[in-house]
């Protein structure tokens, strides 16, 4: 096997991933529609449900060909029956993302609003919930990426649950890699793409979720045809396949990647991704940078730190000089605020971020950043 440049993917996905996964996708020409195949993502879609300790009676994994987002619209658009609504436990990009969806089909909803630097008010959550009896969808955010914060999903669902709604969570950047247990955290449904936690190729995503929801979503108002959740698992369930054409290539690198994760075991995995997230803290630490939200509300997956105020500071030369030797970083801006992101995802490790750092300081000195870099005022 030629070997293939790695790259240490310090973005939010798609993350780093490993030759073997790679490789996995150069395989003889199928057609998709073979039993063989079928039987390929049985296995994937099962696999799928024992990532989030889901019991196989009562969850289920629908899958579709498309980035992560397939799977907010599929959720939003699916699992709302007539005349209710869906609440939105916005703090964050993500969830702005779902309200979008949420106005681009027309539903009913609500966008509960709270800082992006901050955990939702529990309390006001369950007030929504008890003024507003229509609410049949609860939906927030796990790890909000552009920020990193993590939701307090369990506390979340139960109120759901509570209030007679069913719990719909954006795990994206999250699952397979912070440990879930669907039924401990009150989750119905969650969600990602191949390519993030999982470490796996683009193109694939998957809903996990309960299956008697599923079927009673069968008299849901129809919103979509292509992204109708029913529609996709009906027809897995009575073919064992996609409605329509699967990522093939995908597929195969997705099954390859689920052997490796069962093979490091949830609690390895997790743990190797702290050491990559403190090892990231160490190293802008070291520097001098400050963190956009407080250290105590970050999921260990994003640290988002914030631009220096130093006048050399250009966030596009310092990611070429990086970039140029192997290690991507990525910018955002929230609220005004210029920050870049470093993420713990993928198949990486701490000596990948000790590397990258020797690198990221030397662009800070090629370009005369002062360090320890410096701010004006005090952010937080
Ligand atoms: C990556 C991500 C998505 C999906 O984004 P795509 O660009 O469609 O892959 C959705 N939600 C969260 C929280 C994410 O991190």
């Amino acid at each position: 096997m030629e070997s293939i440049k790695r790259n240490v993917l310090l973005n939010p996905g798609p993350s780093t991933t490993t030759d073997t996964v790679k490789m996995a996708q150069v395989v003889p020409d199928i057609c998709p529609r073979e039993k063989e195949f079928a039987n390929l993502m049985k296995g994937l879609r099962e696999d799928l449900v024992k990532i989030v300790h889901g019991d196989p009676n009562e969850y289920t994994s629908v899958l579709f060909c498309g980035s992560g987002t397939i799977n907010l619209d599929v959720c939003l658009n699916s699992l709302l029956p007539a005349g209710k609504k869906v609440l939105i436990v916005n703090n964050g990009a993500y969830s702005t993302r779902a309200v979008q969806i949420a106005e681009y089909y027309g539903l009913s909803h609500i966008d509960l609003r709270f800082p992006i630097n901050r955990r939702p008010d529990l309390a006001v959550v369950e007030k929504t919930l008890k003024d507003d009896p229509d609410v049949a969808v609860v939906y927030t955010t796990h790890n909000e990426t552009g920020t990193g914060l993590l939701n307090p999903i369990r506390e979340l669902g139960d109120l759901a649950h509570r209030y007679g709604a069913i719990f719909v969570v954006d795990t994206t950047s999250s699952l397979a890699m912070i440990p879930i247990d669907v039924k401990r955290d009150n989750v119905d449904f969650c969600m990602a793409s191949a390519q993030k936690g999982i470490m796996a190729m683009t193109g694939l995503s998957f809903v996990i979720g309960k299956k008697d929801e599923i079927e009673k979503s069968k008299e849901y108002p129809k919103r979509s045809y292509y992204c109708n959740l029913f529609r996709q698992y009906d027809y897995f369930e009575k073919t064992g396949e996609m409605n329509f054409t699967p990522p093939v290539q995908t597929v195969y690198a997705t099954i390859q990647a689920l052997k490796e994760y069962f093979a490091e075991g949830e609690e390895a995995k997790w743990a190797r991704h702290t050491r990559v997230f403190n090892a990231i803290h160490r190293g802008l630490d070291r520097l001098g940078f400050k963190d956009f939200i407080p250290r105590e509300l970050q999921s260990g997956l994003v640290v988002a730190a914030l631009y220096p105020d130093d006048p050399n500071w250009d966030f596009g030369k310092v990611h070429d000089y990086c970039y140029e030797r192997g290690f991507t970083i990525y910018p955002g801006k929230v609220e005004k605020k210029g920050m870049f992101r470093l993420c713990a995802l993928g198949a990486i490790d701490e000596a990948d971020i000790e590397a990258f750092f020797k690198v990221f300081e030397e662009a800070l000195n090629v370009n005369r950043i002062q360090i320890p870099v410096i701010y004006k005022r005090n952010e937080q």
